[in-house]
């Protein structure tokens, strides 16, 4: 079966000296791996290797037998070279690409997620990008997407009051927030300051709001501090490896 989609490279490994193996994650296929011959050669449909983030519309086919099927024509639609000349931005989206390969299942689709990866990308190019803010909104979409956010505005445990002192811990196993009185009993807990637990409201009250788009809450209005990104990002990394089994290799680069 032939598709043609947009698509946007989340892995490329070098399959010989003029092919490809790549992900790609398609806006109505999902996670897709496909052998792209020749994509190296300079004249090919490509117009040479594929890196990763580009974007563009992919035609590709995929054998009914669920072998790997192989990239057709890929038109580059954005590059992201802003985003691509800053470290910081860089490993960031990167983050997010790997984070998309380890979560979804292949041909699994998932069409919110795929315009919440190009809508953050976009973002994450423009020079006043808050990159902090754009990646925790995303790590909080994606795990809300999964089901896997857990309970974030009362204890997972006792369904009481967490309040927004300094014994407020979060458990990936018992999945959310747990209240003074209940952390002690708990091995596997991670530990939340105040700038995190208002970055989580800010999250969820965005949320609440129908019809968010990463544009509206990285707006003025609604945009978290750096600390308070940093808070959630790193407490949502430390959730996303437990359920993973293992950390994400960006997390050292992509999570202060
Ligand atoms: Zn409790």
């Amino acid at each position: 079966m032939r598709h043609r989609q947009p698509a946007i490279c989340i892995r490329a490994i070098d399959y010989s000296e003029t092919s490809q193996v790549l992900r790609f994650f398609t806006r109505d296929t999902g996670v897709v791996p496909l052998l792209a011959k020749g994509s190296k050669r300079p004249r090919s449909s490509t117009g040479g290797a594929l890196d990763l983030l580009c974007e563009g519309q992919l035609v590709f086919s995929q054998p009914p037998s669920g072998a790997m099927g192989a990239l057709i024509e890929f038109t580059e639609t954005t590059s992201h070279m802003a985003l691509r000349s800053d470290a910081r931005r860089l490993n960031a989206a990167l983050y997010m690409i790997e984070l998309i390969g380890a979560m979804l299942a292949e041909a699994d689709p998932h069409p919110e997620a795929f315009d919440l990866l190009h809508n953050a990308l976009e973002r994450l190019g423009e020079g006043d990008a808050p990159t902090g803010a754009v990646l925790a909104y995303f790590q909080w979409r994606m795990l809300r997407h999964s089901g896997l956010l857990g309970q974030l505005r009362r204890c997972a445990a006792c369904g009481g009051d967490v309040g927004r002192g300094g014994n407020v811990y979060f458990s990936a196993d018992q999945g959310g927030l747990l209240c003074p009185a209940c952390e002690g009993a708990c091995v596997e807990k991670f530990r939340l300051n105040a700038a995190t637990l208002t970055g989580l409201a800010t999250l969820a009250a965005a949320q609440g709001r129908a019809r968010t788009t990463i544009k509206d809450t990285m707006g003025t209005k609604e945009t978290l501090t750096d600390n308070q990104a940093t808070g959630v990002n790193r407490l949502l990394d430390y959730h996303i490896a437990y359920q993973l089994g293992k950390p994400l290799k960006m997390t050292r680069h992509a999570i202060r």
